[in-house]
């Protein structure tokens, strides 16, 4: 079965990468973007220009995309990520000697309830993490880090993020998005040499790309980068917004406009990355930001005066900053959903306590359905978060090819689910639950500070890419194959030539792709799995051909439009985000049984996790065809121009 679909999914691959092999669009000059092949005509003049800066600083996927990401053409690779990529034996030796310093060392010095009641991270604390090498567990030994892998990266990010969120991201906005990721991705041997060793012993860096008016949209930024008239600096000018650890660092990575580029005739943007040294005359962090969690985050405003920044501080060239920032955040947006795998053990492990103690209406209210059931979801969820999560950074630190879409949806499923976990515990723990940890200590009662872990978690959904702008980012990543084939089809900025040729070569592709996803679905040899977890994958391989089916009907139904359709999209996204989580949990369940685990208790999980999934896929499903959506956005368009005033009233 398997060989049977390999033919019009391999000439997916083959047109796709004949067409960026070719490069070029029809007027010869800037490779082809998909701005090219998205219709951009019918939108507002920000729209278009901000898809045309985005695009542009998209790398091609890899054309034999990833596990997940051919699950939207159809294709379910269960070989890719099952037998389980186990960490080495080498590897887990390398880390565990750090890791069993960090973990001791939060258990007795780090108290996160003082950190979050006084707003402040003891110097003391951060010195000896440094000295620890918890600031530089990625970066190689020869600039003074550890040199880690990204498994022991996440396994450390999952002790922080069990203990305290002020800690996690002081750590990992220096060493996920700071100076040391794009350097290490991009940075020169010079700059390597320059920074990696500051960052990695005393000096926490920082990433600087918000400002008030760019959040999710970065190519409306308006800090400005003029270089200097010998051409040996730049001159900055201008405002950065919510620059975690700002106010600590000594050392930004800052991204800033350079003057734009022609290209085919109109104006692009340029964003560029910029290494910029905090004690640089003329720059200031005029405020500190607080917040509703993260109590203790050094977070501020960052004001740019003529500040002055040498040439040779550029990373990747002039122009390729928001390509930095993209990449930088690919691998980056691994650390929370580690930290979250961390933080959702922890507050299993304070409501399944909580659940078996206390007895009310006569049996411990862990015997009440309503409880048990919120408390079975968080323990198969939190298994299937370690699943996705551990999955993909082993397969970063195997080099597996191009990820970004199983890190998008390890980074959106995982804050989701994190928080609906923290809001049940908070459930499970009752008025204690949402009383502060002092509160409870001071009138003698166990100091569990579940309102503080909810209070720090909920920003994990907006940071590093909001939840709506992971699931815009993945549904076109799913598109790509099918724009690549037939884009040009519903792109009236094309030659009328050019439309009609497209339809005669992608339409015989289509017809040799389209009918196999009507049958079957064979997700390869699965002997090496438990018997009851081998139907699991067979439901994937199924459904991922329904989901590639119903992808394509609404292309067809919608044709260019399909953009606007988010709410659609995010149903195809979540079903395969599920698909992605079943296949990961089932391969992690056999790995665990296979490591001599008790197979019952792995099993037992496994179940629970993969039937809620296929009930989640479903009700995704049901929403494609019958939803309130169009109602939905035409009311929410009636209440922004004003409409519905009785609405507004009664209130103060
Ligand atoms: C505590 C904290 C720490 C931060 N740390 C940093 C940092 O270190 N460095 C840094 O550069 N930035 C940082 N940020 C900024 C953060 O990354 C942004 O808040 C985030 O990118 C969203 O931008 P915004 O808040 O301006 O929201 P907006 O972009 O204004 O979005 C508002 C809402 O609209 C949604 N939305 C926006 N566009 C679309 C669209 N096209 N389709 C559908 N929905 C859309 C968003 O998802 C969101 O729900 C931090 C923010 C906070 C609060």
């Amino acid at each position: 079965m398997k060989s049977s679909l390999e033919a019009p999914e391999k000439q997916i691959a083959e047109e796709t990468s004949a067409k960026s092999a070719r490069g070029t669009d029809s007027s010869g000059g800037e490779p082809q973007t998909q701005a090219s092949v998205i219709d951009t005509s019918k939108m507002s003049a920000g729209k278009a220009a901000a898809l045309d800066l985005a695009e542009s600083s998209r790398d091609p996927l890899d054309e034999r995309g990833s596990f997940a990401s051919n699950l939207f053409i159809g294709r379910f690779d269960f070989d890719r990520i099952s037998p389980w990529p186990s960490q080495s034996a080498e590897d887990r030796a390398a880390g565990a000697e750090f890791l069993a310093q960090l973990k001791a060392y939060l258990h007795e010095n780090v108290d996160a309830d003082e950190i979050d009641r006084t707003g402040e991270i003891p110097q003391k604390n951060i010195d000896e993490l440094f000295a620890m090498g918890a600031f530089a567990i990625k970066i190689p030994k020869q600039y003074g880090g550890l040199g880690l892998s990204q498994v022991n990266y996440g396994r450390a990010a999952m002790l922080l993020g069990s203990w305290d969120a002020n800690l996690t991201a002081l750590v990992s906005a220096h060493q996920s998005i700071g100076v040391p990721q794009p350097l290490l991705l991009f940075g020169t041997e010079e700059q390597k040499a320059k920074y990696l060793p500051r960052v990695a012993r005393h000096e926490i860096s920082a990433f600087a790309l918000t400002e008030a008016h760019a959040g999710s949209d970065p190519a409306t930024m308006s800090l400005q980068a003029d270089p200097t008239p010998d051409g040996s600096a730049f001159i900055l000018n201008g405002e950065k917004l919510w620059c975690t650890n700002g106010l600590k660092a000594g050392v930004l990575v800052v991204m800033a406009k350079t003057a734009p580029k022609i290209v085919n005739g109109k104006e692009r943007k340029q964003i560029t990355a910029f290494i910029v040294d905090v004690d640089t005359p003329g720059l200031t962090m005029p405020h500190r930001c607080h917040f509703m969690g993260l109590r203790a985050l050094y977070n501020g405003v960052v004001n740019f005066k003529d500040v002055r920044v040498p040439r040779e501080n550029i990373i990747a060239g002039e122009g390729k900053g928001l390509k930095v920032a993209l990449t930088t955040l690919n691998t980056g947006r691994l650390t929370i959903p580690a930290a979250c795998v961390g933080l959702c053990k922890r507050l299993l492990e304070i409501s399944r306590k909580w659940a078996s103690e206390r007895v009310q209406w006569g049996v411990p209210i862990g015997q009440h359905y309503a409880i048990a059931g919120k408390i079975a979801e968080m323990a198969g969820n939190t298994f299937a978060m370690e699943a996705i999560t551990f999955l993909t950074s082993a397969l970063v630190d195997r080099k597996a090819g191009d990820l970004r879409i199983e890190t998008a949806m390890c980074k959106m499923w995982s804050t989701e689910m994190t928080w609906k976990i923290a809001d049940d515990a908070m459930q499970v723990r009752g008025g204690r639950g949402y009383e502060t940890a002092q509160s409870l200590k001071a009138r003698g009662d166990e100091p569990t500070a579940v309102e503080r872990f909810l209070r720090d978690c909920r920003i994990n959904t907006i940071f590093e890419g909001s939840s709506e702008i992971m699931r815009l980012f993945i549904a076109r990543e799913a598109l790509d194959p099918h724009l690549k084939v037939g884009g040009a089809i519903f792109n009236t900025q094309l030659p009328m030539a050019t439309r009609i040729k497209s339809m005669f070569s992608s339409g015989s592709f289509y017809t040799r792709w389209y009918p196999k996803q009507w049958f079957g679905g064979n997700p390869g040899n699965l002997d090496h799995l438990h018997a009851d977890l081998r139907g699991y994958l067979n439901y994937g391989a199924s459904t991922s051909k329904r989901l590639a089916r119903g992808l394509f009907h609404a292309m067809m139904r919608f044709g260019p439009k399909l953009d606007r359709e988010q709410l659609l999209l995010s149903r195809f996204v979540g079903v395969a985000t599920e698909l992605f989580a079943i296949s990961a949990t089932c391969s992690f369940a056999q790995s665990k049984i296979d490591a001599g685990e008790p197979a019952a208790e792995v099993l037992s999980l496994a179940h629970y996790f993969c039937r809620s999934a296929r009930s989640r896929i479903d009700h995704h499903f049901a929403g494609t065809s019958r939803n309130a959506d169009q109602r939905g956005y035409d009311l929410t368009q009636e209440l922004l121009a004003g409409k519905h005033e009785n609405l507004r009233k009664g209130i103060v």
